[in-house]
């Protein structure tokens, strides 16, 4: 789900290589496209649009560059497998709409599933159904030749549909059409992608058509020149999260990486520093006068940024307000940091240290701070609720669940309210990650 359904690496076409008439067509263009988007390719006419759709279709063979189509490379597939694709995995409409003049409208677009040799009443069974849709059905007895445009391009855009593919390629499907008749056509290629899911990669030169599109690929010069992105469908790249998994990252982090599309992770952990400060300082403190609490959690974003250092954030604890301080004594600034510290330091061997390793680490932390009782089974399941957690696949009542469950049904066993105490503590490290 998260790969995509068709990925274009380094694509070059040259047509008539080494012959006088030698056109170079694209030069290494690399495109993913993912399941359920809409993507136009736009730009001027002879940049390359329709050389790229005919590629990712395999009806262009590359010169260079490979094409894979749902994770089969189309250099390498057999010609049984290309003739399976063409007929199932994919469907194309185009400019000149390719209809068969001495064949009715039914006929047309039945035509894919007579290649498949269903039976005749089952497939005009389909046929009808998509004519209907379409609102052609009373042209199904006609020919070709007696349609308007906008009635054979719905009549081929039905034909695309007949085999239900997932894929939709649409090179110039309205470039022969009427206003009316293209608002009309480009409504249905839009509803084929909102309503039943299909991916579309359409080829355009006209720039009204763009907002149709989720995502936008700008050619100029057999390159792709610039992306534009309406409505995100990508699953967040691998590239922008290293080392760690979507479905591992806090509820509060997908939130903000989904606000925040453009940034990296690094940057996102930038934005939550303020409301890390905000909940650590809640989370360890209760009995201080509220400008006590104020400037310090100030200072503590300054520590939690990295712009100033365990020793400075002591002093600036310790210090007087009228000389900037937060007005506390050495004794408490003091259990103050080291608790931060030790917060910090675990929830940074959650980022960096492997599994086995930082999920012993948080146990010994819990055991002492809250001084549980846990034999060598009881840690071997506490651990294990520990990892739930640190993926995400559970959250922090289901947790504070597991804690406090009897041992007979599976659970730690934990009083109540140490339950809760311990997966508190666990979000505030949980929040503390990536930054
Ligand atoms: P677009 O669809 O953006 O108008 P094309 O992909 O059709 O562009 O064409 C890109 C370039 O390749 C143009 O210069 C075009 O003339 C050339 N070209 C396209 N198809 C062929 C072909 N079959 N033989 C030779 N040159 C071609
Ligand atoms: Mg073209």
């Amino acid at each position: 789900m998260n790969e995509p359904i068709i990925q274009v690496d380094h694509l070059k076409v040259i047509y008539n290589k080494g012959k006088q008439n030698e056109v170079r067509s694209l030069f290494d263009v690399s495109v993913k496209i993912y399941p359920k988007e809409y993507v136009i390719i736009y730009g001027p006419s002879g940049c390359g649009k329709s050389t790229l759709l005919y590629s990712m279709s395999g009806l262009q063979a590359p010169t260079e560059g490979q094409v894979t189509v749902e994770g089969r490379n189309l250099s390498q597939i057999s010609k049984k497998d290309m003739v399976e694709l063409h007929q199932v995995g994919i469907g194309m409409v185009f400019q000149a709409f390719y209809l068969i003049a001495s064949l009715s409208v039914l006929e047309n677009v039945c035509l894919p599933k007579v290649f498949r040799g269903e039976p005749t009443d089952k497939r005009q069974e389909e046929g009808i159904k998509l004519l209907h849709r379409f609102s052609i059905v009373e042209q199904a007895k006609k020919f070709p030749s007696e349609l308007s445009g906008g009635q054979r391009q719905r009549v081929s855009i039905a034909r695309s549909l007949i085999n239900n593919p997932q894929i939709i390629f649409a090179d110039e499907p309205v470039g022969n059409l009427d206003s009316e008749s293209s608002e009309n056509v480009m409504r249905i290629l839009k509803e084929l992608n909102e309503v039943d899911k299909k991916t579309i990669i359409l080829v355009t030169h006209n720039p009204e058509h763009l907002h149709f599109a989720d995502r936008i690929i700008y050619m100029k010069d057999g390159r792709v020149v610039k992306e534009e992105v309406n409505t995100e469908k990508r699953p967040i790249e691998a590239k922008d999260i290293p080392d760690v998994k979507y479905e591992e990252l806090s509820n509060e982090m997908k939130l903000l990486m989904r606000t925040f599309k453009n940034l990296s992770l690094a940057q996102i952990g930038s934005l939550m520093v303020p409301f890390k400060a905000n909940q650590l300082m809640s989370h360890i403190l209760s009995e201080l006068s509220h400008e006590q609490i104020q400037v310090a959690e100030s200072y503590l974003k300054e520590f939690l940024f990295k712009n100033i250092d365990a020793e400075t954030l002591f002093h600036d604890l310790d210090m007087k307000y009228e000389n900037g301080g937060a007005d506390w004594n050495k004794r408490r600034a003091e259990s103050f940091i080291s608790r931060v510290s030790e917060i910090t330091n675990i929830s940074r061997a959650l980022t960096e240290k492997n599994e086995t390793e930082s999920s012993k680490m948080l146990v010994n932390y819990l055991v002492e701070l809250f001084k549980l009782k846990v034999d060598k089974e009881e840690e071997v399941t506490l651990v294990a609720f520990l990892r739930l957690r640190i993926r995400n696949k559970i959250d922090r009542e289901e947790l504070e669940k597991k804690l406090d469950a009897p041992k007979k049904v599976g659970g730690m066993g934990m009083h109540s309210i140490t339950a809760e105490k311990v997966s508190r503590e666990v979000e505030i490290i949980m929040l503390m990650k990536y930054s």
